[in-house]
């Protein structure tokens, strides 16, 4: 199912701006350009995101933001002219997901949506505990535990983790490790990976040098076995 993306803003060239992007990235787009627009588009069909200029005709950004929050637990993405720090850190302490300044780049703004989307995806798994031998992940408190002992991994170890065992048994590659730990829109070296490989290994496996779940294919990616 497309993801259904609100974008409140009444600037069309923004706007129009911002929707052609998003559906060129496969997704589904709604402009409102003002606060009576953006409560009965919201209302008609809940979006998965919401995009929020908080300098709007009307109804105020802020005034839309606590508005959509009373409704719906959706993220919300704000975008200001303003680019005062305080702006900024009220918006995050009201509960903003992100807070882009403008002017943007359309592929800031996208990455910053995949990411507010997936950690909003993530946040609905939290209950989840995976588990492959002695591996043990709680998705919920983030305690990952080997062999029966804590191990303290770093945010990118455990994302980078938990990818390969949700695929455990399957091979990924490094193309789509990156996708999945740093998000799509981020060019990294591919070395990173291997470099965070490494590290993992040194974190779970009884004997890094010879591991036994962290396994290498060679010419190809990495895979988690049991
Ligand atoms: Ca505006």
């Amino acid at each position: 199912m497309p993801e259904r993306i609100l974008i409140v803003e009444d600037e069309s060239s923004v706007a129009e701006a911002v929707s052609y992007t998003l559906e060129q990235e496969g997704f589904e787009t709604q402009i409102a350009r003002d606060g009576r627009e953006a409560l009965d588009a919201f209302e008609a069909a809940p979006p998965t995101l919401v995009i929020l200029d908080l300098m709007l005709p009307g109804l105020s950004g802020w005034q839309l933001f606590t508005a959509f929050r009373r409704k719906r637990d959706v993220p919300i993405i704000m975008l200001t002219a303003r680019t005062e720090e305080a702006d900024r850190v009220a918006g995050l302490e009201m509960g903003a997901d992100d807070y882009v300044p403008k002017p943007f780049s359309m592929r800031e703004l996208v990455a910053r949506v995949r990411t507010v989307l997936r950690r909003s995806q993530r946040g609905a798994e939290e209950d989840e505990l995976l588990q492959t031998g002695d591996v043990q992940v709680d998705m919920g408190s983030h305690e990952v535990t080997v062999r029966g002992e804590a191990v303290a991994l770093s945010p990118k170890e455990f994302d980078l983790l938990t990818a390969l065992m949700r695929n455990a048994g399957r091979v990924r590659t490094r193309e789509e490790i990156i996708a999945s730990v740093w998000g799509e829109e981020e060019y990294l070296d591919q070395r990173t990976v291997d470099v965070h490989i490494r590290w993992l290994r040194q974190k779970i496996e009884a004997d890094p040098g010879n591991p036994a779940h962290l396994l290498t294919v060679r010419g190809v990616g990495y895979k988690f076995v049991e």
